[in-house]
């Protein structure tokens, strides 16, 4: 949580009072409507809609690219696992790229990767990086293949003054604690395509079809689930939304000193556009593993929130047990790891070269809300922290 307040609980005490807490009603627009309007408007797509979570909306978005048995989907080695299950929850299967020293997809491995079966690309703009769109989206063209942007880590970034979810044909966010923005729990996808849209609609709700009132689709009914956002939740986001800008230019400030502080002390990972970067992380490489990890130590003794990506958890493909295990559904019968005709090998060693990036990089965390005189005294430390030849 970033950055939270009266404008919020405010927000929540006016839907609590009026007693209409639903995504839908039948008079009247709701919090959930303004806030798509809004954010479609703000992100200059033609449709948005939000549900209850970033998984929610990758599945979703799948979904409304008509991804399902038989299709592969190519995921980056580094990013939360939900990107890699989501294709498994649409009966597809991951196929998992490696990183790049930018943190994100790689897109020559990308190519590499490409089979008959692939439908679609899911880059991941991690931690606010966004991905190389420009090969990404040259490459999606050349094989005809639909991206699903993952800028659950990077609402309100940019690539080339767009923002990120609205270059590929459908982009998933998430609102979860975590995040930019957040409202609890939270989710939404964004898209130009009325198809897409009208498929996430109907699988986001099965009630849609009587509780929309402007439900009007392209596409033929099909049997969906329940990811509906509560109205309180969405009135909580609109007041978020309000803040994007600033919490974004705090962190885009404290980050352009920070690299401007260590440039000449450190090797910092590239990054494809650093003014749509939305400056979450400064990430900073080493040469071997040990000197990352010792600097990441040394940090912590001084109270500094720093990480190697490699410690993240099931950010790394390596820990995604229901991927490496192919254990990908509650029973067999619907696992695309049992029923699919060709299924890729997976090991935790499968990546060797994410691995390598991952041990070898260190992040450094930005704030929101952190004085000048803070952020200098962090700097100080770090630059002590810093081994002697790191360039
Ligand atoms: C948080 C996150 C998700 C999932 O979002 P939830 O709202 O927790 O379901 C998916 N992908 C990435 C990259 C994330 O960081």
């Amino acid at each position: 949580m970033y950055v939270f307040g009266k404008k919020e609980i405010e927000a929540a005490r006016r839907v609590l009072e009026s007693g209409q807490l639903f995504r839908y009603c039948q008079d009247g627009v709701t919090e959930s409507e303004l806030l798509e309007r809004e954010w479609a408007l703000k992100f200059c797509c033609k449709h948005s809609l939000v549900m209850s979570s970033g998984t929610a909306a990758l599945i979703c978005g799948l979904a409304g690219m008509e991804i399902g048995p038989g299709d592969e989907v190519i995921v980056p080695a580094y990013t939360f696992m939900s990107t890699a299950l989501a294709p498994l929850a649409v009966g597809a299967i991951p196929v998992i790229a490696e990183i790049d020293e930018s943190l994100t997809i790689d897109p020559n491995d990308v190519k590499r990767l490409i089979s008959p079966r692939t439908r679609a690309i899911i880059p991941v703009h991690m931690r606010g990086l966004p991905c190389n769109m420009e090969a990404i989206l040259q490459i999606a063209r050349r094989h005809d293949l639909l991206v699903l942007e993952d800028s659950c880590q990077a609402i309100g970034g940019q690539y080339r003054g767009k923002y990120l979810g609205t270059l590929g044909h459908a982009g998933a966010f998430s609102f979860n604690q975590f995040k930019l923005l957040t409202c609890g729990e939270g989710g939404g996808l964004i898209t130009d395509s009325k198809e897409i849209y009208d498929r996430a609609l109907i699988l986001h709700d099965s009630g849609c079809a009587f509780r929309d009132a402007g439900f009007a689709p392209n596409v033929q009914l099909f049997a969906g689930v329940n990811f509906r956002i509560s109205d309180l939740l969405s009135a909580v986001l609109r007041a978020q939304f309000g803040r994007l800008d600033s919490i974004l230019s705090a962190l885009r400030g404290e980050k352009l000193i920070i690299n401007s502080e260590l440039a000449s002390r450190v090797r910092l990972n590239p990054i494809h556009d650093p003014e749509g970067d939305c400056g979450v992380v400064s990430a900073m490489m080493f040469e071997t593993p040990e000197l990352a990890s010792r600097f990441v130590r040394t940090l912590e003794e001084s109270g500094i929130a720093a990480q190697r990506p490699i410690d993240s958890g099931r950010h790394v493909y390596s820990n995604w047990q229901p991927v490496l295990q192919k254990r990908g559904a509650h029973v067999a019968t619907r696992d695309p790891f049992r029923v699919s005709p060709f299924v890729p090998e997976y090991s935790p060693e499968m990546c060797p070269r994410t691995l390598s990036i991952l041990k070898r990089t260190v992040l450094l965390w930005t704030s929101a809300t952190r004085s000048r005189e803070d952020l200098m005294k962090v700097i100080a430390e770090v630059r002590r922290a810093l081994p002697s030849q790191t360039i």
